[in-house]
């Protein structure tokens, strides 16, 4: 029997534990110190980002973003049901409505289409999933957006170093787009700390009060810039540092980003590829024209729930560990009783019939010949 293949094992470039030990050394191991500075810079510079902070989690930086654009009682936030709880959590936190658009027919993220109906006068902004990390249509939620004058969120959580392709072939990186952006580097994405997340502040206006909330509601930051000469109460805000020694292990990962985006899209492009040329009962992921990939991860669709079930426990019988993802917020214990009782069937369909596959920096080519073998015997 062969040893079972996980469903994620997260990667170490090996310069993790001597930029902490670097960290250690330099004394200040409470936040914004060196590390989290050189982190905040490598994404100002590589991806244009007007300015970044890191948080303790993409959780962190969404909350941010609520409190950042003055979420108050009744205002009413879009967002997609197919997503992670914290999207929504954030904004019902400062008691927002949230409205559940439905996913597009051909891919997880947000049915751009749908978007115009859902807006009311109460509505202040709309939250973009770029799921699997592939770029929702950017240029058409911008239109829209600006139309009403709506925030743009970006939860980049799982798009970090992918682009927009707009329709004359630029390239924009996701998470430079929406008015705030939010990235993870829990240890299930592409790039790690662990715990870990980062909020990009794209909107002028919003950056100096992005400082303050940051840290606890103070100026403490232009403090230590010696911009004012006392340190003082000046706003709403939380702890959403992370610490130095987090940051030191953040660093260790991006300066390996290449290589492991690399390895990641190699993998990404082979099962494409391999099981595309097979005659299979499940169907492929579509990446659409206005996104790149950075293989963040790798999806099949089956039917319908009957055949995931049947097919993940083909694939437990192989000794494979896949996975399926959300299940339909609008759905969910928490929130059902207060959604307005409009169908979401595209989103229900990716909550009964995506499948996720190993996709790891150390998925041996072995591996994975492995499970697309077992995905081409298959049968139901
Ligand atoms: C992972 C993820 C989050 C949460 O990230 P944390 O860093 O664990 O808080 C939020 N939204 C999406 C779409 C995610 O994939």
């Amino acid at each position: 029997m062969e040893p079972l293949i996980p469903f994620n094992k997260p990667y170490l470039s090996g310069k993790e534990v001597s930029f902490i030990e670097d960290a250690v050394k330099r004394g200040q191991l409470s936040g914004n110190g060196y590390y989290t500075k050189k982190c905040q810079e490598y994404f100002e510079e590589k991806y244009g980002f007007r300015k970044c902070l890191l948080t303790s989690s993409c959780t962190d930086a969404l909350e941010m973003a609520a409190l950042l654009i003055n979420v108050e009682k009744g205002d009413e936030i879009i967002m997609p049901s197919y997503t992670f709880v914290s999207t929504a959590n954030a904004f019902v936190l400062r008691g927002a409505k949230i409205v559940f658009a439905d996913s597009s027919a051909v891919h997880p993220g947000i049915d751009e289409e749908s978007l115009e109906g859902l807006i009311t006068p109460k509505t202040k902004a709309i939250v973009v999933v770029h799921y699997a990390g592939i770029s929702c249509d950017m240029d058409r939620i911008s239109s829209i957006a600006n139309r009403h004058n709506l925030y743009i969120i970006e939860d980049a959580a799982q798009a970090i170093d992918n682009y927009y392709i707009n329709s004359t072939g630029e390239h924009t990186p996701l998470g430079g787009i929406g008015h705030l952006s939010t990235f993870s580097f829990h240890e299930t994405k592409n790039i790690i700390s662990g715990e870990g997340g980062m909020l990009v502040i794209n909107d002028e206006s919003l950056i100096e009060r992005a400082e303050v909330i940051w840290e606890k509601g103070t100026n403490r930051a232009a403090f230590f810039r010696g911009e004012v000469d006392k340190y003082n109460w000046v706003d709403v805000g939380s702890s959403f540092l992370p610490s130095e020694i987090t940051a030191a292990f953040l660093w260790g990962q991006l300066t390996e980003m290449d290589s492991i985006q690399k390895k990641r899209i190699e993998l990404w492009k082979r099962y494409d590829e391999r099981l595309s040329q097979m005659t299979l009962e499940i169907k492929m992921p579509i990446v659409p024209k206005h996104s790149m990939n950075n293989a963040h991860l790798f999806y099949v669709l089956c039917k319908d729930l009957g055949q995931r079930t049947a097919l993940l426990k083909h694939l437990k019988k192989n000794n494979i560990h896949a996975v399926f993802h959300y299940l339909s917020l609008h759905k969910s214990t928490f929130f059902y009783s207060y959604h307005d009782g409009r169908e979401l069937t595209n989103s229900d369909y990716y909550s009964d019939a995506l499948v996720r596959l190993p996709l790891f920096y150390e998925l041996t080519s072995i591996q994975q010949n492995h499970i697309i073998n077992s995905l081409g015997s298959f049968k139901k």
